[in-house]
């Protein structure tokens, strides 16, 4: 069932001339996935309505903010599955490398509608509106990565997840809807659209990235979120309820960088975590901090910077930014991991090499970060460039609230103190305490001597 409230007509266009066009075009870019994607499934329904065929384009620019060698191996493993996975359900996908808005272009002259999925950055806004006055026919956007539309969800900047839970909860049970897939009638075989079927090297060897970053651990992909999902719920599940925050047992699911290249569906994760009895502490997280995330930087133009704060955080900062600070380590120190703290410095070191930090430790790492530099808003800098050039999940809305939470965001004043002002504290006896945190340490280390 795709919901009326995912889909919005985004130009002037308002209904669909049978006349014009000889296909349906899917411009695909948030939402790279043929399994339980809302996007894909109205443009076949839309397909068939018509009777002609869909074909699909993606724009593979090299030139998305922050984006490095990392991130694009790991984009273009789950992009190369589903150009064959499209194709065996009838579809070609067009890979350009190009900019999204000029890759539709191409096709646009010859489509008698325009579907695509949704995403909440301030480069994929600029793209939609680059497109909607430039196309001459419907641009419709379907929104799919997230479980209930923002919009929806709520209409304002919220406060908190304590203000944002109750709106969103009251709406899953209409949203929590699983999504069959369509059948497509008229397959697109006979177009002429460019569809060579590069292979990873290839692809990577012609985005010409010379940045001498490592892959993370991580391969890309539908099928591999669906095989590391499945592994989750058969052996993780009990050991994340009780112990969600521990970096030592680490019993985390890896969705984050799934779903944060639209590998894989929010909806299809909760529905199936929900068949298998539920896990609340799971949906917490996926449903109501993640899509907080997206009313943040949906609501909030100010989501890249420390501008973004409550008055009360960005206030009580600035008082404090000329505190002495006892340690402060420049951008270099931090990015090598030389600071005297051992764990920040682990946990660092887990960023760097796997791609993925444990998610308690980004929160210490973080709040460190504004203790050990000499400018919170040096510090805020800092910690999203580090996290957005080493994190496979980086980039995302869960990062710019994930930061902005270290310094005060979706959270409440505390006591006054040194350089935090009355953003909340963080510290290493509270990691001692809580953790076996020398664990952490060794399995890092020995993650260390595994890729030296
Ligand atoms: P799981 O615990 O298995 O959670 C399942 C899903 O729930 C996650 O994939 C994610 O989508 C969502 N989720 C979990 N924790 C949070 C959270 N605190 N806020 C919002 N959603 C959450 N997340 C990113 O996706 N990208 C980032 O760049 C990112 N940077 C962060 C930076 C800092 C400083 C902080 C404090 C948090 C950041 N997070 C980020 C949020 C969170 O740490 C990660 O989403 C989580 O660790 C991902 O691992 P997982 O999928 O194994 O998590």
């Amino acid at each position: 069932m795709i919901h009326k409230e995912r889909i919005k007509n985004l130009n002037e266009f308002r209904s669909v001339d049978n006349q014009r066009g000889d296909y349906i075009l899917y411009w695909m870019q948030a939402s790279v996935r043929t399994h339980w994607n809302h996007a894909l499934e109205y443009a076949i329904e839309t397909a068939n309505k018509m009777q002609k065929p869909l074909i699909a384009v993606f724009g593979l620019t090299s030139d998305f903010p922050g984006a490095n060698s990392r991130h694009y191996q790991f984009l273009i493993e789950g992009l190369l599955s589903v150009k064959n996975e499209l194709k065996d359900r009838g579809v070609i996908l067009s890979i350009q490398f190009d900019e999204p808005p000029s890759a539709v272009l191409k096709y646009s002259d010859d489509a008698s509608v325009i579907i695509t999925d949704r995403g909440y950055l301030e480069i994929q806004k600029r793209w939609y509106d680059e497109l909607k006055t430039s196309v001459d026919c419907p641009l419709i956007q379907v929104e799919s990565n997230v479980i209930v539309p923002v919009e929806t969800a709520s209409n304002k900047e919220e406060y908190s997840a304590g203000t944002f839970r109750p709106k969103i909860t009251r709406k899953l049970e209409y949203f929590m809807k699983p999504l069959q897939p369509r059948t497509l009638k008229v397959n697109s075989f006979d177009i002429d659209v460019e569809s060579a079927a590069p292979n990873h090297e290839k692809v990577m060897k012609k985005l010409g990235l010379k940045d001498g970053m490592t892959p993370s651990i991580f391969h890309g992909g539908t099928k591999e979120a669906i095989k590391l999902f499945n592994e989750f719920l058969s052996e993780k599940l009990e050991c994340y309820e009780k112990f969600k925050n521990n970096p030592v047992k680490n019993c985390l699911s890896n969705m984050s960088p799934y779903l944060h290249f639209g590998h894989i569906s929010p909806l299809y994760l909760a529905c199936k975590i929900s068949r298998v009895g539920g896990c609340p502490r799971f949906l917490e997280e996926l449903i109501v901090r993640r899509e907080l995330s997206m009313n943040f930087v949906h609501y909030n133009d100010n989501y890249s910077t420390i501008r973004s704060l409550p008055e009360w955080a960005y206030t009580t900062l600035m008082e404090h930014a000329s505190d002495p600070r006892e340690y402060e380590y420049s951008l270099k120190e931090l990015e090598n991991a030389e600071t005297h703290d051992e764990y920040w410095n682990a946990a660092q070191k887990e960023m760097v090499i796997t791609g993925k930090m444990h998610g308690y430790m980004r929160m210490y790492w973080g709040k460190k970060i504004l203790e050990w530099t000499d400018h919170p808003e040096k510090a805020y800098d800092i910690a999203l460039y580090l996290n957005d050039k080493y994190e496979i999940d980086g980039r995302d809305p869960n990062g710019f609230a994930g930061v902005a939470w270290c310094f005060g965001k979706h959270d409440r004043a505390w006591g006054e103190r040194e350089i935090f002002g009355k953003v909340r504290y963080m510290n290493d006896r509270g990691l001692e305490r809580k953790f076996r945190i020398q664990e952490y340490v060794e399995r890092i280390e020995a993650i260390e001597d595994h890729f030296p």
